[in-house]
């Protein structure tokens, strides 16, 4: 079990506040419900309109944004929370414009007119109702606008749940989908963990948690209760893995770039990467190269995501000092990098050769450390990760798609990418989502308009059909038995 899992106590649990936000919780619920069924197909040109509002939402608060991300984090640079947080759900938000029209068409299936005459039957997607959804605190608002594209989109009635970790951006979530939507469309309840409890228990038409597989298991339990449907986006450890003749300053790029994304602190980063034994010390140089050339003073400068909190910094410290103290190689890449407990940001290190019974090989790192796993067979590569828990994302590098599509289809991963990291996650089209306990279901793109929908098969009767053979009494069922099997 990852520390982030066993560390889920929120920084603020019971309290009154909690109590009124549930009974307010509780109250959104009823009228969603209730509006729910005054208006259980919106149309297309509805859809349309909700989808287009948080476009504008978004546009419009940019600056906001980033002020609340700077306020949660301690330092979160600009340009990403414009890119990330909010040019991501925008352009997914278009993405689904362009296409819903197409996805809430039925789609035709086959049928047997031997049987069936001139019968047409169809898959028919419809609204499932109203959809919760648990947010974490690494991407506040790609997190809880994003899904919620798709949930409007599908037709449903939306409440999301901010993480506890950022009050700041909870808050301003909540001030502009008050301005934005009527509470019965969409509602958003701020507040801890008994908070958090009282989203999961309620019967949801469906339910999505981002977050740690141990909460995601007890939302999953609180979920059947209700038999409700989940979506669980959960974490774990990312591997990439580099083939034979592939650690070059392009991929060392991708991955050490791919760690200052949130200073580490996304599920689909790299967690650890395997290289081959004898490329190890070009990793390292070219990882100093990277550094050194890109970003000289990268923990002292907004470039740096602050961790999300002491208690988060602290853990990573110890995770660090622990691989320190069982005297594993830990490469500092920066030459003056320090960490701040002001704005939380932390400097960038490798851990080389790492023992396995280390934390950072255990747990999910979540955060600015890297393990570098010298390798000297690729089976053995894929047989350890295998050993593992099934990964979140996989990243494998190579100039030889025979190598790099065998280590693919070796591994079980909810996403993977071939020669960069973490891409799969920013597509609008590619279905997002883990595998085993990296998650179940997916969203983004016409997949999660789908998981959002209640994918419903239709028939629709012609003529000719042969559909009373399967009533009493049974002679002419006898007769088609007959005439199939002789
Ligand atoms: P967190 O502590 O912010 O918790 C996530 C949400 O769960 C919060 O809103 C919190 O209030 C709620 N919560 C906590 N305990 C609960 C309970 N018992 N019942 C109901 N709700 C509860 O976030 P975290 O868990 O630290 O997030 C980090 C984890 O999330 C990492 O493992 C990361 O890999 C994963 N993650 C996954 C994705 C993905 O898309 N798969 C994306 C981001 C983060």
């Amino acid at each position: 079990m990852s520390i982030l899992e066993s560390e889920t106590q929120p920084l603020t649990s019971s309290s009154t506040n909690d109590q009124t936000a549930i009974a307010e919780l509780r109250a959104a619920f009823a009228a969603q419900r209730a509006a729910f069924h005054t208006d259980r197909y919106p149309s297309v040109a509805e859809r349309k309109a909700r989808v287009g509002k948080l476009i504008e939402m978004l546009l419009s608060h940019r600056e906001p944004i980033s002020t609340a991300l700077s306020a949660d984090f301690g330092s979160h640079p600009v340009p990403a929370s414009d890119l990330i947080e909010v040019l991501g759900p925008v352009g997914r938000a278009k993405y689904v414009l362009e296409n819903l029209e197409d996805w809430m068409r039925p789609s035709a299936r086959e049928i047997d007119p031997a049987m069936m005459g001139t019968a047409q039957a169809y898959i028919h997607s419809q609204p499932k109702g109203l959809i919760g959804n648990i947010v974490p605190w690494n991407f506040p608002f790609d997190l809880s606008v994003g899904p919620m594209i798709e949930m409007l989109a599908a037709g449903n009635r939306v409440i999301v749940k901010p993480s506890e970790y950022t009050p700041a951006s909870a808050e301003l979530l909540q001030e502009m989908v008050e301005a934005t939507f009527d509470p019965t469309l969409v509602y958003v309840a701020v507040g801890g963990l008994d908070l958090a409890r009282a989203i999961a228990d309620l019967p949801w038409d469906h339910l999505l948690y981002t977050g740690s597989p141990n909460v995601g298991r007890q939302i999953m339990q609180a979920a059947a209760r209700n038999l409700t449907p989940v979506t669980l986006e959960l974490g774990g450890k990312c591997p990439a893995v580099l083939t034979p003749g592939s650690v070059n300053a392009t991929n060392v790029q991708s991955i050490i770039g791919t760690k200052t994304v949130k200073n580490g602190q996304m599920c689909i980063s790299v967690d650890y990467c395997l290289v081959p034994r004898a490329e190890v010390d070009t990793f390292v140089k070219l990882s100093l190269d990277f550094m050194r050339a890109a970003a000289a003073n990268y923990s002292q400068s907004p470039d740096c995501t602050g961790i999300i909190s002491l208690r988060h910094l602290d853990r990573l410290a110890d995770m660090l000092q622990e691989a320190r103290d069982r005297k594993s190689l830990v490469v500092e890449l920066e030459a003056n990098g320090r960490t701040d407990r002001a704005t939380r940001r932390m400097p960038i290190s490798l851990v080389i050769d790492p023992a396995p019974d280390l934390r950072i090989m255990q747990e999910e790192i979540f955060g600015p450390i890297l393990p570098v796993v010298p390798y000297d067979d690729v089976d053995d590569a894929v047989a350890m990760i295998n050993a593992g828990e099934r990964p979140l994302g996989l990243y494998v590098f190579g100039d030889a798609p025979a190598s790099t599509d065998q280590i693919l289809s070796q591994i079980v991963s909810g996403g993977a990418a071939v020669n960069t990291c973490a891409i799969q996650g920013a597509l609008p089209s590619l279905a997002f989502g883990g595998v085993g306990m990296s998650g179940i279901g997916r969203h983004h793109g016409i997949e999660g308009f789908r998981e959002f929908s209640n994918n419903r098969g239709v028939v629709v009767r012609g003529a000719g059909d042969h559909f009373d053979a399967f009533f009493a009494p049974y002679a002419k069922a006898a007769a088609i038995v007959k005439s199939v099997l002789g």
